[in-house]
């Protein structure tokens, strides 16, 4: 029997401070979660700075990066991880665009969002960001690599 799963990996989901204040967090994971894949870490918080200058510090020194850790840091966010093929990448399918304007319908950002300031949610952009993002946002213990078992949850 062909195993159809490709080579698990996990990706860093960030629910901005936008996207927590209309009430879509629900929404977002939901998304996930029907899509297919695994929940492996979840927490708010309320970011401190030292954290967003690492987290976007490829961005340091363009126009929008004061007012981008501004916006990312004027609320709680909910980051998580989640684990499954592909997720790096379909992820940021599931995201749509960084200029909502420019997203697709049916994308978080094309559904949510107006514009590239308040895009609503962040999302891992290769494996090499997903590891550093993980690795900024959660401690090992944090991320959780529970299976699914066979035992029946419901009586
Ligand atoms: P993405 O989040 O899609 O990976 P980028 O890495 O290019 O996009 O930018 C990081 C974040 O910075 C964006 O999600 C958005 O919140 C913000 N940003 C990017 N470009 C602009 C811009 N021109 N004006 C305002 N905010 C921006
Ligand atoms: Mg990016």
């Amino acid at each position: 029997i062909l195993n159809m799963a490709g080579a698990s990996e996990r990706t860093f989901i960030m629910i901005k401070p936008d996207g927590v204040q209309r009430g879509v967090v629900g929404d977002i994971i939901r998304r996930f979660e029907q899509r297919g894949y695994k929940l492996v870490a979840l927490k708010m918080l309320q970011a401190p700075k030292t954290l967003l200058e690492s987290h976007y510090e490829e961005h340091k020194g363009k126009k929008f990066y004061e007012p981008l850790l501004e916006y990312i840091g004027s609320g709680p966010v909910v980051a998580t991880v989640w684990e499954g093929t592909n997720v790096i990448t379909v992820g940021r399918k599931m995201l749509g665009a960084t200029d909502p304007a420019k997203s697709e319908p049916g994308t978080i950002r094309g559904d949510f969002g107006i514009v590239t300031g308040r895009n609503i949610v962040h999302g891992s952009d290769s494996e090499s960001a997903a590891k550093r993002e993980i690795g900024l946002w959660f401690r090992p213990e944090e991320v959780s690599d529970w299976k699914h078992t066979a035992e029946q949850w419901i009586y």
